[in-house]
């Protein structure tokens, strides 16, 4: 997608501090930190929201939420605990439309959020 800020990210058109990389899924730390860690996952393919997401993208779907297990755990946030967070639609506070999965940890977490 010519727009998207995540696919210029991707292609290495824009810079981004990766934390994990392979054919299918890059993980960058977010440009405006939330927590001590706060780490964005985006399937590589450009897709919107979660309710874009296909039956043919199960595998794919399930990637992200393994490399969310495999970062917390190199980054040691599961002894305490982390959130991951998909944030949906205009509503669901998402700004910008590339699938992405939010892995915050690093301190205690409120809830609800605002
Ligand atoms: P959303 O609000 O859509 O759930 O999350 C988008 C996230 O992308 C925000 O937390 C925002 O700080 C982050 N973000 C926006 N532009 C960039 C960028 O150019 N680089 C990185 N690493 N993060 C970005
Ligand atoms: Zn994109």
């Amino acid at each position: 997608m010519r727009d998207c800020i995540f696919c210029k990210i991707i292609k290495g058109e824009i810079s981004g501090n990766k934390a994990y990389e392979d054919e299918d899924v890059l993980a960058v730390y977010d440009i405006d930190a939330k927590a001590p860690v706060h780490i964005l996952i985006l399937p590589k393919k450009h897709i919107k929201s979660v309710m874009e997401l296909g039956s043919e993208d199960a595998a794919l779907t399930a990637k992200l939420f393994k490399t969310a297990k495999e970062l917390a755990t190199s980054l040691e946030l599961d002894k305490k605990g982390f959130r991951l967070v998909v944030n949906t639609g205009e509503d669901g506070g998402q700004s910008v439309a590339h699938l992405h999965m939010h892995l915050l940890g690093g301190r205690a977490l409120g809830w609800p959020p605002g």
